[in-house]
């Protein structure tokens, strides 16, 4: 049925462009009245504060002033009937049905023909859309049009829920913006503040266009715009310089590259040439910045993606100052977030950062700049929250809950005092763990644990240091490449590790081999695939490209010399010969370095990363191979489940305390006890209290973290004997769910005292 799907597909296009959901639901029902000739169109909602009650939000056919009256109880009504059943229903005469309940006032007598189709989300019902006519019954052609329909209608609705737009329709107090969004986690922490808008202030479509003409003017024109280009440039560098006092030098590289865009030759030259043509400057930006940002947003890459708003970004700061509008000074409260539409690395560099509590963004991910950023300054960031109504949240409440994702936004009372609660015990509980900072992580059974960091960013490195780490137990060398406008060289990798091997002198650090591609991409090294996680990733591109490997451990292996503490890390080795063509370069890295500097070095340990569902039956191979393996139990879980580990849709079925990943783990832990190889945790398993308590009970004597999880896994281990741990292992072995193993678990935390290191929300 060509005719309909094309009807299908323009309404879902309508509804895409619908600034709002009521306006997306009247969409719908006026043109499905005209599409399929039908008298009576409706569509019943969830109501959000009873699951019970069907609440009709949109309808054309019925008698006026019922859209919003009728509320119909699950079970009840034909209605209520599809709901109940999750099926859809089609009847000839509706008022002949033993569940018909008839709606006074809605004039709904003389239409008997019916069909109803639940909203389906995720197995739940979110509402029904109904169909009514006078005479022709529906056919199976109109239940898959409309089924079809409903599957797309499902995630408008589902999204509006979750963004709190059906409560703000339905309350009486239309105005309050007061919801609880879902995000993605940016940076962990949980905060609350006043909302302080970043708004980017001019637009560059909003820009008019002009003509000027005449030698003088034109040069005008090119005068204004250098001098504005000039004055952002200086105000980044400058920013950048202020960064420097909290960042290290390393990470303050974002802010340069981020200036030097603006020397970029086509940029300015391109501009240049429109206003000669006789476009007055602001229009020949816009056009300039616009065509630039396209490019790059058209390649369909996340991180490209970024680089399309970095150039936005600038294109507004030079565009605001070439009309002249100077910005504003501002007031800063004392303790506040940054919001807005997308807030950009640069944005973080302008506001004082001693006030600064958080970051909530519409726009990016857990992997913006951004985003890393604030995880080196130890602020939390929950980014990607769809429908921030960022322009009316000046001066609000905000609660940024960067473990989970969340963001409170002008909670009520009695949530808001929940969650400030939470942020006191979070704080308290922080203060407690800190007098056994420096105490062994040792079980009352004397069984000893080495608790490792799991580290990226050169900010981390000296918290980390401080935490009582004993060393490093994973260093992600991606970040630094991630941060960067291209390949840093083998002198920029050197200083790096360096530094991080000088500041953990005497103890181990776990430098992992650059472990880009899946939801790790590179700017400057685009990969377009249409299965990354199954795809060129880790250990696959850098065996491939020689160059960049061999290039990285000649960094490392030069950056160790007299300190002797580098241990490298091969991710995702999902079999033997990966292994060993690693080995073989590793070995030729070791050649021409010492060829280099003409000196004997250490070859240092080589582990592999446990990650890929195959290396579990290969273990005992593996280990042969290698010194030591650590588990990254988040692709571990991600493989092992085939469940997505950034995909909202699933990740309730994301859970490392599923069954069959701790039985693959206890695999792992076996294989390298028969071959006597150390083996170590990574994955955020390690930095989970319970996955701590799981882990030591499976005999793991080294765990690797981030270092907000270090305090709370240490007070676990020092709770608990190892006997008591091994025997909740062989009582929870019949168990069958992740969630009932969690459960089991928080009792045992409780009743020695200690319900408070699990977060609420986890
Ligand atoms: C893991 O997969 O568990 C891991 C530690 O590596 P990453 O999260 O960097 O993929
Ligand atoms: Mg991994």
């Amino acid at each position: 049925m060509p005719s309909l799907i094309h009807t299908l597909q323009k309404l879902v296009r309508k509804v895409d462009q619908a600034p709002n959901i009521q306006q997306a639901l009247d969409i719908i029902v006026d043109n499905l009245i005209d599409a399929l000739k039908i008298d009576i169109c409706s569509i019943f909602i969830n109501s959000p504060d009873d699951d019970d009650k069907l609440l009709l939000m949109a309808n054309r056919g019925l008698n006026q002033g019922i859209v919003g009256r009728v509320r119909l109880s699950r079970g009840a009504g034909l209605v209520g009937m599809v709901a109940e059943k999750a099926e859809p229903v089609r009847l000839q005469d509706a008022h002949l049905h033993k569940s018909f309940y008839h709606v006074e006032g809605s004039g709904e007598e003389a239409y008997p023909v019916f069909m109803g189709i639940p909203i389906i989300s995720q197995r739940k019902v979110l509402g029904v859309l109904v169909l009514q006519r006078a005479k022709l019954a529906f056919d199976s052609d109109d239940e898959a049009f409309m089924t079809t329909l409903a599957t797309q209608l499902a995630n408008a609705i589902s999204h509006a829920s979750r963004s709190g737009q059906i409560s703000q329709l339905l309350s009486e107090d239309n105005v309050s913006v007061s919801c609880t969004l879902q995000g993605v986690a940016g940076a962990p922490g949980l905060t609350m503040g006043q909302a302080v808008v970043i708004n980017h202030g001019v637009s560059l479509h909003s820009v008019p266009d002009k003509n000027v003409s005449g030698d003088q003017a034109i040069l005008d024109e090119i005068i204004n715009f250098d001098e504005s280009v000039e004055t952002v440039k200086q105000s980044l560098y400058e920013q950048a310089d202020r960064m420097k006092e909290s960042l290290p030098v390393e990470e303050c590289a974002l802010f340069e590259a981020y200036a030097q865009m603006l020397d970029s030759g086509s940029l300015i030259d391109d501009t240049c040439q429109l206003i000669r043509q006789g476009l007055w400057a602001p229009a020949a930006w816009r056009n300039t910045v616009e065509a630039h940002a396209e490019i790059f947003t058209s390649m369909e890459d996340e991180y490209l993606a970024e680089r399309a708003n970095d150039i936005l970004d600038l294109g507004r700061r030079v565009l605001q100052r070439l009309l002249s509008s100077q910005s504003r000074e501002r007031n800063y409260p004392q303790e506040f977030l940054l919001v807005g539409e997308q807030i950009s690395a640069a944005d973080l560099a302008s506001v004082p950062l001693d006030r600064l509590r958080g970051i909530v963004s519409e726009h990016g991910s857990g992997s913006s700049h951004v985003a890393i950023l604030a995880h080196a300054l130890g602020i939390p960031a929950v980014m990607g929250v769809a429908n921030l109504p960022y322009t009316r949240m000046e001066g609000l409440t905000v609660v940024a809950d960067g473990y989970s994702g969340k963001a409170f936004i002008d909670p009520k009372q009695s949530l808001k005092q929940e969650l400030q609660q939470h942020i006191a015990d979070e704080q308290s509980l922080t203060d407690s763990l800190r007098a056994i900072k420096d105490k062994p992580a040792v079980t009352t059974d004397g069984f000893r644990v080495s608790l490792f960091v799991n580290s990226g960013l050169m900010a981390d490195l000296t918290p980390s240091l401080m935490s009582g780490a004993e060393g490093v137990g994973l260093y992600r060398t991606e970040v630094p490449f991630q941060v960067r406008e291209s390949f840093p060289s083998e002198e920029d990798q050197f200083r790096i590790y360096r530094e991080v091997l000088k500041t953990f002198q005497g103890k181990p650090v776990v430098l992992r081999t650059l472990d880009v591609g899946g939801d790790k991409p590179l700017s400057y090294f685009p990969i377009r695939e249409d299965n990354p996680f199954l795809g060129w990733r880790g250990i696959r591109i850098t065996l491939d490209h020689p160059d960049i490997f061999i290039t990285q451990v000649r960094a490392m292996m030069r950056a160790n010399i007299g300190l002797n503490n580098l241990h490298i890390l091969l991710p995702m080795i999902s079999g033997i010969q990966e292994l060993d063509d690693a080995l073989i370069l590793i070995h030729r890295a070791k050649d021409e370095t010492e060829e280099e500097v003409q000196q004997e070095i250490r070859f240092p340990r080589v582990g592999a990363m446990i990650e890929v569902p195959s290396s579990i039956y290969q273990i005992d191979e593996i280990c042969r191979l290698v010194d030591f393996v650590s588990i990254g139990t988040n692709d571990l879980t991600q493989y092992l489940l085939a469940v997505d580990r950034n995909n909202e849709s699933v990740a309730a079925l994301f859970s490392s305390l599923h069954p069959s990943v701790i039985r693959a783990i206890e695999q792992v832990v076996l294989g390298a006890s028969r071959q006597d190889t150390p083996i170590s945790v990574c994955g955020e398993l390690a930095g989970d209290p319970i996955g701590v308590m799981v882990l030591i009970g499976l005999g793991i004597e080294s765990l690797s973290m981030s270092t907000g999880s270090l305090p709370r896994a240490k007070k676990v281990i020092r709770s608990f004997s190892m006997a008591e741990l091994k025997a909740y292992i062989r009582e929870a072995e019949g168990t069958l769910e992740a969630d009932d193993i969690r459960s089991f678990y928080i009792e045992k935390l409780e009743q020695r005292g200690l319900g408070g290191l699990i977060r609420a929300g986890k």
